[in-house]
This record gives C-alpha cells, structure tokens and sequence, in this order.
C-alpha cells in the first residue's frame, strides 16, 4: 500500500482564515489516522501577495491548535525545501519538460493585446475570456528569435480543446469538466515563478502526496492539475475537496458577518480544544450526536468517508457552547493557571488573590462561565467591594426591615472563627427564625449587600469564598448605602 502523505499548503498572504485551519486539521486527522504523514508546505510565488509576519503565524497557529506537522519549515524530511519560493529550479526543469512535450508553450503577447482579446470576447459575450493560442504556432526558430530580443514571456499549458477531464473527488465522487472551458493557464509567469497550478503539482507529486484534501473553492484547479499530471505521465493523487463555510444566512461565509481569522478567535479567549472540536463537525460527522471531542479522539474517528457535500454553516452559538463545555472539562489547577494569566492584563493585576481563592471562585463559578475571562467579569465581587447596587434588585429585595435583619446575621457569623458554608447556612435560618421571616427576607439583601447584584453561586458560597470579615464589612457598607 502507499504510504499516506498529505499536505497543508497555504500561501503566506495574511491572517489564517477558520476555513484553512479547518484543511489543516481535515488533513492532519486524516494522516494520524492512517498513521501517514502530515506535510506543512508555504505555496509563497506569488511575491506580489506575500505579507510579512504570515508565515511565523501560520506556525504558531498550527502550533497553537496541536497540529504538529512531520514535515515542513525547520523540520526538513527528504522532500524540503518545503517553501515554493526556494524550490524555483525545480519548477524551471520541469516546465521545459513540458515545453519539450509540446505540452507548454511560450507566449510572449503583450498585456495590451490580451487586454484587447479580452475586451472583444467579452462583447462577443464568448462564455468565458481564453487566450487564442496565438503564440503556439511560434516556430522554435521564432521563440528564440523572440528571447534573444529580450521580450517578456509567460509559459503556458497547451489545454487540447474537445476533451472530457474526469477524475474522482472523495467528496463529490465522480467530477466531468470539458476542456473547451479551460484556459491555457499559465504555468511560469515573467518574473520567472511558477504559478499555483504547476508548482502546486510538481511538489504534490516530488513530496509524494497520495490525498489532497483542500477546500471546494480549489476544485475549478483540478481539472488543470489533472491535465498537468497526464502530460508529465505521474500518477494522480486522490482528491477530496471540502464543503464551503457559510454564514448563518447561507452565503459564504465572510468577514461582514463575524471573525474569520483564527487569530480573532483566540483573542476573545477561545479555547484550542473547543475550536479544534468546532471546526472539525464543520463538514464532517462521525455519524451520529455525538458532538464533544478531544483532538485524539476525532483522530481516531475522522474519515474521509463521512464529510459532508452541503456547506456548513458556522454557528457562534455552537462554538460558544462547546467553549463552556471543554472550559468545565478542565482540571481546575489548569483554568487557574489561564485565571492567573487573565487577571495579569486586567484591571486587578497588581492585586491578584491568593491561588486557594481563586480555586474556590473557579469551583463556585464553573457552571456559570464560557469563558475564561468570566471569572472575572461575571463576578467583580469576588474582586472588589461593590461600588453600586443593582437598582431593580434593591427596588425588589431590600425592604424597610433589611438593615435590621442583615445585623442580625453579621452578629451570628461574627461568633464563629472562620465560618464554613454550613455556619452561614445556620446563621441565615436563625436570623430569619428569629425576625419571623422567609430565609428570602434574608437572601435577598444579603446577597446584594455582598454582591451588588442578584445572580450568581449560591449565596452560602458567596459569603464562604469572601470570608467573615469581608461579609460583614459588605453588610454595613451597604445598610449605610441603601439605608
Ligand atoms: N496555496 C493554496 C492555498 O492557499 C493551496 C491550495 C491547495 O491545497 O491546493 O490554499
């Protein structure tokens, strides 16, 4: 059997968008299934489109995400270089195979007249715009007349008109394109680099590539890779191309309607795991409900066999509840570590709590949260005094009665040393039996003389997290506040 080798192969033009680290990742958890190999190749020969910095983010997103490549940038097997940009003699020696096939040609018109060729097509309202082949009845001697003169040339491929190209797609399964409507791409451009058809099958087939796996925009390329492959004589790999991402609304989906950097993602705190595990039911099901995932398990459940044909339509909603579950998967020693890492760029930086407190916040707040930052932002009591008291909870919960009742339940807590959850519990019951009311005559002011606001852990948990003297200190804040 062949070996399984695959590749990601982007091109360094910017951020990385949700859709490539989904290629990524389809790729990466289709190798590691097979126990093949997952190549990392930087398709950079368009210099016009090169953007600096894009190749270190690439990097560090894929490093971010887990998906460690086998082969790649720094980590060179026996296929390097593994950027297009330094692998041009390769391509040159290979277009001239072609050339030599009188499967390429030179053409060396000038931008005006494929400017005006263009312009006429259209008016004939031709259903595409192709280069006429002009220059393909150029005799040797002319092509090098033509050279030595120092004219610019590209390098095209010679498409025969009237042919059927079939191949077969994993995803589409049987895929027919006719010839008549493929242009005579250009292989080599004149500033001698190769464009993405030709170096992008030259180095599928050098790095021994068995599946390309790569998103459906690329499959009008593949009809032209086919024809590459057939002219050089190699074998074809298999073609898998993936469902389209759309917006909710069913269009394709862009930056107008919401992040699609990776990099925004991880921004607003979202966890590698549950991005990981979003992207991959992005087009893809193990086929049955099951939607929670760790990266090794959905390597050991990925097919090819199970992406879906249809888009699929990327759901913040989704995302954000797989965030809150993988958040409450983790080991609470782990979300301190990423608390801490919050509370340092947050307002509460030079007076970051002591871990055990912290500990006790992530246990009391755990089921509240999505994100790692709303240990902070859904509880700043845990942080600071209350500065404000939600109106419409004082409206509704603090009574005439209220100073009275909460000093009641400050003198039983004060008795204790350090009162435990259970103390608070007593002291609360006692205070109510006592003034002859509901506990909810006592909750509810306390938790807001506590808290500033009416949601949130258990009001026993509140006050325990806080301590004695923090609650009652609160306590008399408030009665001197709210009166
Ligand atoms: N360089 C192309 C990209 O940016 C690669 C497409 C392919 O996988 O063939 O996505």
């Amino acid at each position: 059997m062949k070996e399984i080798r695959v590749r990601y192969a982007p091109s360094p033009t910017g951020y990385v968008h949700i859709g490539n680290l989904r290629t990524a990742l389809y790729n990466y958890l289709f190798a590691k299934n097979a126990g093949g190999k997952f190549i990392l190749r930087i398709e950079d020969t368009d210099q016009t489109r090169k953007v600096e910095g894009a190749v270190e983010n690439i990097i560090s997103v894929l490093k971010w995400a887990g998906l460690d490549y086998d082969e790649g940038p720094s980590k060179e097997g026996g296929c390097g270089p593994y950027y297009q940009s330094q692998r041009l003699e390769i391509y040159n020696e290979h277009v001239i195979t072609l050339l030599e096939k009188k499967r390429a040609y030179y053409c060396f018109c000038t931008p005006e007249r494929l400017t005006a060729l263009r312009e006429e097509q259209q008016k004939q309202k031709l259903p595409q715009t192709k280069y006429d082949k002009h220059c393909l009845h150029l005799t040797d001697e002319e092509v090098k007349r033509n050279i030595e003169a120092g004219m610019h040339y590209v390098i095209r491929l010679n498409v025969e008109p009237g042919q059927t190209i079939k191949f077969r797609d994993y995803v589409r399964e049987d895929v027919e394109f006719q010839s008549d409507m493929i242009d005579d791409q250009i292989l080599m451009k004149s500033d001698g680099f190769p464009t993405y058809h030709l170096a992008n099958v030259v180095d599928d087939h050098l790095m021994g590539v068995s599946h390309v796996i790569r998103g459906e925009e690329w499959l009008p390329s593949t009809p032209k890779h086919v024809l590459l492959y057939e002219a050089f004589g190699w074998e074809k790999p298999v073609f898998a191309h993936l469902p389209l991402l759309l917006n909710p609304d069913r269009s394709k989906l862009s930056k107008r309607q919401g992040d699609v950097a990776v990099e925004d993602y991880r921004k607003k705190g979202y966890l590698k795991e549950a991005l990981i595990n979003f992207i991959a039911l992005l087009g893809w099901t193990a086929g049955d409900d099951r939607e929670f995932y760790y990266l090794d398990e959905l390597i050991r459940s990925f097919s090819l066999e199970r992406i879906n044909k249809s888009g699929a339509v990327f759901d913040i909603e989704k995302l954000n509840w797989l965030n809150a579950e993988h958040l409450r998967a983790k080991p609470d020693d782990e979300i301190l570590v990423m608390l801490k890492d919050e509370l340092k760029v947050s307002k509460y930086s030079g007076n970051i709590p002591a871990d055990d407190y912290l500990l006790k916040i992530i246990d009391a707040m755990k089921p509240r949260v999505s994100f790692v930052k709303e240990f902070i932002t859904n509880c700043v009591y845990f942080y600071e005094d209350p500065e404000e008291y939600e109106e419409a909870s004082v409206k509704k919960g603090w009574k005439p009665q209220s100073p009275e009742i909460l000093k009641k339940f400050a003198e039983k807590i004060s008795v204790f040393e350090k009162p435990l959850k259970e103390d608070y519990e007593s002291a609360l019951k006692g205070t109510a039996a006592e003034m002859s009311v509901g506990n909810g005559a006592v909750i509810h002011p306390l938790r807001l003389a506590v808290s500033g606001v009416s949601g949130g852990p258990g009001i026993f948990d509140i006050c325990y997290i806080l301590g004695k003297d923090r609650t009652i200190s609160r306590i008399h804040r408030a009665t001197e506040k709210l009166g």
